[in-house]
């Protein structure tokens, strides 16, 4: 017999089962890929979150940072003003032999003018003397609210206002002669007391806020008038002393004419 040619198998091409292997070989690529994908998208500092901004170039999205979808909580600063409200929790202030006191004269009128400040809508914080807020205090302006020695000198009358001299930054300055020059002539108007600029002392010019409140924040202190020859208007009169303060903070606040339009008592 001869030899049989020994028959060879035709190679299987393609069986159903070696189809099967590579299915499975592929799909076991395409299904690590997209564990590793979403892995990477998910970092642990983002739990439950996906980092969207890592998504977006899969989606052929535009890139958008977490943070822009999230709203934002500061403090609203575009509508700050800090009163400090002359020897407030410190001491008595100037005082007069009858027991008047400075610090009660500057706390009745420092409350009017917050009030009227808040009615024009704005956030207005009650600062003490020496109120911890003040380091580092950030706001659209600062008044200082006292008034003068309790003396029977019938010169001693009027009122003046001293600016923060901007040491290390000189538009804090430049404002603050701005608020000053409005609180001037507002006061002025709705008081009626003139300016008594002989009386300017280095307690003002000099004043401890300035170098505690923010280099960027404008401020003024102001002697409302003497508690001696200005005592009935300090007293009885706390609402056109009060307006007068408020009326020149918001002349500085809306960037008002300072010489026209200046409202009268
Ligand atoms: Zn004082």
């Amino acid at each position: 017999m001869p030899a049989s040619r020994p028959t060879r198998s035709a190679p299987p091409a393609a069986t159903p089962e070696r189809e099967s292997v590579l299915s499975l070989i592929l799909r076991g690529l395409f299904w690590s890929a997209l564990i590793a994908l979403v892995l990477i998208s998910w970092s642990p500092g983002e739990l439950g979150s996906v980092s969207l901004s890592r998504l977006a170039w899969w989606r052929g999205a535009p890139q958008v940072t977490p943070e822009a979808l999230l709203p934002t909580f500061t403090p609203d600063l575009n509508r700050r003003v800090g009163i400090i409200s002359g020897h407030w929790k410190n001491d008595s202030g100037a005082t007069c032999p009858d027991g008047l006191e400075e610090m009660k004269v500057n706390h009745n009128i420092a409350l009017r003018v917050q009030e009227i400040l808040r009615q024009a809508g704005y956030q207005v914080d009650m600062l003490a003397e020496f109120d911890p807020r003040l380091k580092g205090y950030r706001a659209l302006a600062v008044v200082s609210i006292h008034a003068d020695v309790c003396q029977p000198d019938p010169r001693l009358t009027g009122f003046k206002t001293a600016p923060a001299k901007g040491v290390n930054d000189p538009a804090q300055l430049e404002n603050s002669l701005h608020l000053k020059r409005c609180l001037d002539a507002r006061y002025a108007a709705a008081t009626g007391l003139s300016y008594h600029p002989h009386s300017v002392s280095r307690h003002m010019t000099e004043y401890h806020a300035f170098n505690e409140i923010a280099a960027t924040t404008p401020a003024v202190i102001i002697e409302t008038g003497f508690l001696g020859s200005d005592r009935d208007l300090l007293v009885n009169h706390p609402d056109r002393v009060a307006a007068g303060i408020a009326q020149g903070i918001l002349c500085y606040l809306r960037n008002e004419p300072i010489t026209v339009g200046t409202p009268q008592p």
